[in-house]
């Protein structure tokens, strides 16, 4: 056996015992959840913009061709009949809470990668022993809590396990034991293993390289050439189902970041530029001392009166890559209205994942651009990580999918809004589904509120 090979397979435990839960099509389930009148139908959410790009696609749109990453206006033509929904991280996050909460309950050892996927080491709770069973309990606690489906993967890897819930999705379980390792893993595609973008997977293709079995056949030295020496050890592993990375609870760090008051209040678009810069350069030097990668980007801007505003830009996927965190701060800091008199600024990095260092630095292609896209001049608060200012809904701030309240029809959200004429369906999550309304703003001012979401005890 070939050092590399052996001095890492005798740290792989004998049992099949991590597992890897990841609530299928998250954001567009949620909405759907919220939404009666969205349930089997298409639901694209992501930026609505004239740039947008699809972060979730439901499986109905996905059906239609849609997917994540994909611009909005090719998943629009793919799926028309979508609805096409503004994201609301806060209902999210929720959401979040209660699956990783449910999780929390297999094992002490859960390292959550995103907002809706986590690893969970069984080894480290009671359920050693009996992990489908666990599994299939936590599915049904999470199903019960919140309605929505998660996919379980079980394997002795976290690349197995995680092979194993994309392979069962969705709503599946799918245990992966040691001796099954092999034939579970040779026929798959090597575009389907993580940290294998189109790129790589090109390269591969011109060694013939299609299946991860085409992959083990390869030697080491080949590998190393075709991708460089820490890549082609990287993928010499893979083939063989080599992962020894510990499930290790990252969430003593939810963020990281960097803030910078201003002797004397700066303005002028160059020289904020230039501050955002410096600012977003101290941050990235702690992001890279804390050694993972960050999907979401918040820009604090305090302005000389002394009024704070806070926006957030949510990347496709968490990222370590510079340019595209910069890019990131620059959009966040914009949305936060930038323009005046600026007296301090925050630039933090949070979603902080060691996912980021799965992507090999040679994929750049994959880069995925970010899902907000509001105009500079449009910030919509407490949809995009804002103050809960309440506000009146109008034209200028509606974003398809935000939450509203009239005084006396309820609760319900926001379909589209021109000029004084909204769209509005009242509905939420436990109510029956609604048809639209239109309503005059000036007869029938509507609150933005922020969402109805879950609680763990209610
Ligand atoms: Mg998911």
């Amino acid at each position: 056996m070939d050092p590399v090979q052996l001095a890492d397979a005798s740290r792989l435990r004998t049992r099949a015992t991590v597992l890897h839960a990841d609530a299928d099509s998250f954001f567009a389930a949620v909405e759907q959840r919220d939404k009666p009148s969205l349930r089997g139908r298409p639901v694209l959410v992501g930026g609505t913009g004239p740039r947008g790009v699809v972060s979730t696609a439901s499986y109905e749109a996905r059906r239609a061709g849609a997917r994540s990453a994909m611009s909005m206006s090719r998943a629009r033509r793919l799926s028309p009949a979508a609805a096409v929904l503004y994201p609301r991280f806060e209902a999210y996050s929720a959401y979040s809470r209660m699956i990783m909460s449910a999780l929390g309950t297999l094992s002490e050892l859960v390292e959550p990668l995103s907002i809706d996927e986590a690893f969970v080491d069984l080894e480290a709770g009671p359920f050693a022993d009996d992990p489908a069973g666990a599994a299939a309990d936590v599915r049904a606690r999470i199903r019960e809590l919140t309605g929505l489906a998660v996919s379980i993967g079980i394997g002795r890897t976290k690349l197995v396990a995680k092979l194993a819930s994309d392979a069962g999705k969705p709503d599946g379980l799918l245990v992966v034991e040691p001796a099954q390792e092999d034939d579970f893993l040779l026929p798959l595609p090597v575009r389907a293993v993580p940290g294998i973008g189109p790129a790589t997977a090109a390269a591969l293709e011109r060694l013939d390289v299609r299946t991860v079995a085409d992959l083990r056949r390869q030697p080491l030295d080949i590998l190393t050439m075709t991708v460089g020496e820490s890549s082609g050890v990287n993928l010499f592993r893979l083939a063989r189902g080599i992962d020894p990375r510990p499930v290790a609870v990252s969430g003593e760090r939810k963020s990281v970041g960097a803030e910078r008051t201003f002797a004397q209040d700066i303005f002028g678009t160059d020289l904020i530029a230039a501050a955002i810069d410096r600012v977003t350069d101290e941050a990235l030097r702690r992001l890279t001392s804390h050694g993972g990668g960050a999907r979401t980007v918040v820009a604090k801007v305090r302005f000389a009166d002394f009024t704070t505003l806070t926006r957030s830009v949510t990347l496709a996927q968490p990222t370590a890559e510079p340019a595209e965190l910069r890019a990131a701060a620059h959009q966040a800091a914009r949305a936060a209205g930038i323009s005046d008199s600026v007296r301090l600024l925050g630039v933090s990095f949070h979603n902080l994942s060691a996912h980021a260092q799965l992507t090999l630095p040679w994929d750049a292609e994959d880069v995925v651009p970010a899902v907000l896209d509001d105009p500079p001049d449009a910030p919509v608060d407490g949809a995009a990580g804002g103050p809960e200012t309440l506000r009146l809904l109008s034209e200028e701030n509606a974003r398809p999918g935000l939450d509203v309240e009239h005084d006396t029809l309820g609760r319900g959200w926001v379909v589209h809004v021109r000029g004084r004429q909204a769209t509005v369906r009242f509905e939420s999550v436990d109510t029956p589904p609604a048809r639209s309304q239109v309503l005059d703003l000036d007869a029938d001012p509507l609150l933005l509120v922020p969402p109805l979401t879950p609680t763990l005890d209610g």
